[in-house]
């Protein structure tokens, strides 16, 4: 409340007296406990809204006496050191429109706590995005269909190479904010405002509708076949399968992807013959192994991905690709499960029957989910 009356002072600075009965002007004898008997309001009000340090008023000045609430559009409280054009870029506007809203506001006389009037851009909803480990700008503008030069605009603070998690970023989006969460274990489990997995040149995805997992996983896989592509320019599309369903839980045909961590993707081939490569039980030979590194490489080496099931036929020759781009054994020992056998409890690519024909990627848990469970 104190906040929508403390709104109305910039608009009253420019009426004129007479062309509104809101407006008093003080006449000789007016005195601040006077007029509020008169119209009916408290003298702490004309002093808000009138912004007045003191109960001091003199002749001729003009007051605001009766503000009816003012509903047309959202306002900005000033902030110590804001300026007209920095307020005018968080919100997505121009100092020449702020000035048209606040007919009147004196740019070089703004006061922290005063308000003004703003408009979203057209359409938008503005979201105070909490940045996430593993977060850049080109990933939260691509999250909110933006651009990144939009976001440095807005947030004319922010410098992009500095963005931490926990750090607020101001977006102004078409698309409402998703906080996805991961309840619970694959194989028990739920998902909470899960998000689609967007169309990709390095996939195609068989059905949208099982394709939905926590933000993270999204994210995570685009990175993944961003930096496929930017190394192999030339790689075919591979199929996604499922993830998990829009809110998670049981899923026909799967005992996991229950929790949006959870994703089937077809192996890169040496032949997919023009067509996104299919899922198809491979002979070592057929595998892509120096794409299929590329592909798994970037989870594992930023800690994205808890398992990764494929069959220890096909982990020779990934093994392999990951030793020519200079892997030590010791480095790999940690990730892959080869050479030491299909039974061996360690190595995050790990044998798992049936997946001779596509591999099964479970992401980690989201830091900010809490209630997930590996
Ligand atoms: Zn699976």
């Amino acid at each position: 409340m104190r906040r929508a009356l403390a709104a109305i002072t910039v608009l009253v600075w420019t009426l004129p007296a007479d062309a509104d009965r809101r407006i008093w002007r003080v006449r000789s004898g007016d005195a601040l406990s006077v007029l509020a008997e008169r119209f009916d309001v408290r003298v702490e009000d004309l002093r808000e809204w009138n912004d007045l340090e003191s109960d001091t008023i003199r002749v001729g000045q003009e007051l605001l006496v009766d503000p009816e609430p003012d509903a047309d559009g959202p306002r900005y409280t000033v902030v110590r050191g804001d300026t007209l054009s920095h307020i005018a870029a968080r919100h997505g506007t121009t100092i020449e429109e702020l000035r048209r809203l606040n007919p009147g506001l004196r740019p070089d006389r703004l006061r922290a706590g005063q308000t003004i009037r703003v408009v979203a851009p057209e359409g938008r909803l503005r979201i105070e995005y909490r940045v996430r480990a593993g977060d850049n700008l080109s990933r939260i503008a691509a999250r909110h269909r933006v651009e990144v030069r939009d976001i440095l605009r807005w947030n004319p603070r922010l410098s992009a190479d500095r963005i931490r998690p926990g750090q607020t970023v101001l977006v102004w989006s078409e698309v409402p904010e998703s906080v996805s969460e991961s309840i619970g274990a694959p194989n028990h489990g739920r998902l909470v405002r899960g998000e689609a997995l967007p169309p990709h040149p390095g996939y195609i995805i068989r059905d949208r509708n099982r394709a939905y997992g926590t933000l993270e996983t999204i994210l995570w896989i685009q990175d993944a076949f961003d930096a496929v592509r930017a190394r192999h320019p030339g790689a075919p599309r591979v199929r996604i399968h499922d993830i998990s369903l829009p809110a998670g839980g049981p899923m026909a045909g799967h005992r996991s992807h229950q929790s949006g961590r959870d994703v089937d993707i077809s192996y890169y081939q040496r032949r997919c013959g023009g067509i996104p490569c299919p899922m198809r039980r491979l002979d070592p030979d057929d595998l892509d192994a120096q794409r299929q590194w590329a592909l798994f490489e970037h989870w594992l080496k930023n800690d994205r991905v808890d398992a990764i099931f494929m069959d220890y036929r096909l982990q020779r020759p990934l093994y392999e690709a990951a030793r020519r781009a200079g892997y030590s054994r010791a480095e790999l020992s940690r990730w892959i499960q080869y050479p030491r056998g299909p039974s061996f409890p360690f190595g995050i690519v790990r044998h798992y029957r049936r997946h001779r024909d596509h591999a099964h990627v479970r992401f980690t848990c989201p830091d900010t989910d809490e209630n997930c469970r590996r």
